[in-house]
Protein backbone atom coordinates (compact mmCIF):
# COMPACT_ATOMS: atom_id res chain seq x y z
CA UNK A 1 0.00 0.00 0.00
CA UNK A 2 1.25 3.39 -0.98
CA UNK A 3 -0.03 6.48 0.68
CA UNK A 4 0.74 10.18 0.74
CA UNK A 5 0.37 12.32 3.89
CA UNK A 6 0.44 16.49 2.80
CA UNK A 7 0.50 19.47 4.74
CA UNK A 8 1.93 23.16 3.93
CA UNK A 9 5.07 22.39 4.10
CA UNK A 10 6.28 18.31 3.81
CA UNK A 11 5.09 14.94 1.67
CA UNK A 12 5.65 12.56 4.00
CA UNK A 13 5.17 8.75 2.12
CA UNK A 14 4.70 5.20 3.38
CA UNK A 15 5.02 2.16 1.68
CA UNK A 16 3.31 -0.41 3.66
CA UNK A 17 5.49 -3.24 1.79
CA UNK A 18 8.32 -2.06 3.43
CA UNK A 19 7.18 -1.28 6.86
CA UNK A 20 8.83 -3.42 9.34
CA UNK A 21 6.56 -2.64 12.04
CA UNK A 22 9.22 -1.55 14.70
CA UNK A 23 7.48 1.43 15.59
CA UNK A 24 9.97 3.80 15.90
CA UNK A 25 7.86 6.16 14.25
CA UNK A 26 5.32 5.85 17.21
CA UNK A 27 8.06 6.17 19.64
CA UNK A 28 9.34 9.40 18.04
CA UNK A 29 6.22 11.31 17.91
CA UNK A 30 2.85 9.62 18.80
CA UNK A 31 0.74 12.41 18.13
CA UNK A 32 2.02 12.22 13.94
CA UNK A 33 2.04 8.03 13.94
CA UNK A 34 -0.80 6.21 15.41
CA UNK A 35 -1.44 2.47 13.85
CA UNK A 36 -4.91 2.49 15.64
CA UNK A 37 -6.00 5.82 14.17
CA UNK A 38 -7.11 6.47 10.62
CA UNK A 39 -5.49 7.91 8.80
CA UNK A 40 -2.60 6.10 10.84
CA UNK A 41 -0.29 9.30 9.75
CA UNK A 42 -1.94 12.86 10.85
CA UNK A 43 0.37 15.96 10.31
CA UNK A 44 0.04 19.17 11.74
CA UNK A 45 0.14 18.18 15.84
CA UNK A 46 3.61 18.82 15.99
CA UNK A 47 6.23 20.75 14.63
CA UNK A 48 7.70 19.61 11.06
CA UNK A 49 10.86 19.27 12.38
CA UNK A 50 9.70 16.30 14.77
CA UNK A 51 8.19 14.60 12.39
CA UNK A 52 11.18 14.91 10.22
CA UNK A 53 13.68 13.69 12.95
CA UNK A 54 10.98 10.77 13.23
CA UNK A 55 11.39 9.27 9.64
CA UNK A 56 15.17 9.80 9.60
CA UNK A 57 14.89 7.02 12.04
CA UNK A 58 13.14 4.46 10.34
CA UNK A 59 14.88 1.75 9.92
CA UNK A 60 13.19 -0.09 6.29
CA UNK A 61 12.86 2.92 4.11
CA UNK A 62 8.56 2.62 4.39
CA UNK A 63 8.55 6.26 5.31
CA UNK A 64 9.99 9.04 3.65
CA UNK A 65 9.89 13.03 4.05
CA UNK A 66 10.47 15.77 1.49
CA UNK A 67 9.42 19.35 1.13
CA UNK A 68 6.31 20.37 -0.90
CA UNK A 69 8.12 23.60 -2.43
CA UNK A 70 5.10 25.29 -2.97
CA UNK A 71 4.12 22.67 -5.52
CA UNK A 72 0.71 20.65 -6.05
CA UNK A 73 -0.29 17.30 -7.20
CA UNK A 74 -3.57 17.10 -8.06
CA UNK A 75 -5.24 13.42 -9.64
CA UNK A 76 -7.20 14.01 -12.42
CA UNK A 77 -8.79 10.74 -13.01
CA UNK A 78 -11.13 12.20 -15.96
CA UNK A 79 -7.40 12.54 -17.80
CA UNK A 80 -5.78 9.33 -16.49
CA UNK A 81 -3.11 11.06 -15.19
CA UNK A 82 -1.50 13.27 -12.11
CA UNK A 83 -0.39 16.64 -12.28
CA UNK A 84 2.57 18.56 -10.49
CA UNK A 85 1.29 22.21 -10.46
CA UNK A 86 3.09 25.41 -9.41
CA UNK A 87 0.84 28.06 -9.19
CA UNK A 88 -1.53 27.56 -12.14
CA UNK A 89 1.58 26.17 -14.23
CA UNK A 90 1.78 22.18 -15.11
CA UNK A 91 5.14 21.48 -14.64
CA UNK A 92 4.95 17.61 -14.44
CA UNK A 93 2.61 14.61 -15.07
CA UNK A 94 2.37 10.98 -14.60
CA UNK A 95 -0.02 9.11 -17.27
CA UNK A 96 -1.31 5.93 -16.80
CA UNK A 97 -3.63 3.66 -18.97
CA UNK A 98 -6.96 2.53 -17.13
CA UNK A 99 -9.48 -0.61 -17.86
CA UNK A 100 -12.07 -2.79 -15.43
CA UNK A 101 -9.24 -4.56 -13.32
CA UNK A 102 -5.58 -1.79 -13.42
CA UNK A 103 -4.09 0.44 -14.26
CA UNK A 104 -0.69 0.76 -16.14
CA UNK A 105 1.48 3.79 -15.68
CA UNK A 106 3.37 4.46 -19.07
CA UNK A 107 4.89 7.93 -18.36
CA UNK A 108 6.17 10.12 -15.89
CA UNK A 109 7.98 13.73 -16.42
CA UNK A 110 8.83 16.46 -14.50
CA UNK A 111 10.64 20.09 -16.16
CA UNK A 112 14.00 19.80 -15.71
CA UNK A 113 14.13 23.50 -14.06
CA UNK A 114 11.99 21.54 -11.12
CA UNK A 115 13.93 18.65 -10.81
CA UNK A 116 15.45 16.76 -7.29
CA UNK A 117 12.67 18.17 -5.65
CA UNK A 118 10.93 14.68 -4.93
CA UNK A 119 7.93 15.43 -7.84
CA UNK A 120 7.97 12.58 -9.84
CA UNK A 121 7.50 10.37 -6.70
CA UNK A 122 5.06 12.54 -5.70
CA UNK A 123 2.90 12.30 -9.10
CA UNK A 124 3.86 8.16 -9.01
CA UNK A 125 2.79 8.09 -5.36
CA UNK A 126 -0.88 9.81 -6.52
CA UNK A 127 -1.47 7.37 -9.27
CA UNK A 128 -1.02 4.21 -7.01
CA UNK A 129 -2.84 5.61 -3.73
CA UNK A 130 -5.77 6.44 -6.48
CA UNK A 131 -5.85 2.58 -7.93
CA UNK A 132 -5.11 1.01 -4.32
CA UNK A 133 -8.17 3.16 -3.04
CA UNK A 134 -9.81 1.77 -6.17
CA UNK A 135 -8.81 -1.79 -6.10
CA UNK A 136 -7.25 -1.75 -9.04
CA UNK A 137 -4.43 -3.83 -10.61
CA UNK A 138 -1.03 -1.56 -10.70
CA UNK A 139 1.63 -2.39 -13.41
CA UNK A 140 4.01 0.30 -15.23
CA UNK A 141 6.01 0.61 -18.22
CA UNK A 142 7.70 4.07 -17.49
CA UNK A 143 10.91 3.16 -16.14
CA UNK A 144 10.84 5.26 -13.04
CA UNK A 145 7.52 4.11 -12.15
CA UNK A 146 8.79 0.71 -12.11
CA UNK A 147 11.52 1.12 -9.73
CA UNK A 148 8.88 2.68 -6.96
CA UNK A 149 6.63 0.07 -7.56
S1 LIG B 1 9.41 3.21 11.90
FE1 LIG B 1 9.18 2.63 9.73
S2 LIG B 1 9.32 0.40 9.74
FE2 LIG B 1 8.89 1.05 11.83
S3 LIG B 1 6.65 0.96 12.06
FE3 LIG B 1 7.19 3.04 11.49
S4 LIG B 1 7.01 3.03 9.25
FE4 LIG B 1 7.13 0.89 9.86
Amino acid sequence: MHRLYENDEIVVFWNSEKCAHAAECVKGSPETFNFSRKPWVQLGNVENSEVWQTIEKCPSGALGILYRNGIDTPMQPENCRSIALDGDKKIGECDYTETESGICIYHTDVDPEYGRKGIAKRLVYKVLEYAEKNGKQISATCSYAVKLI
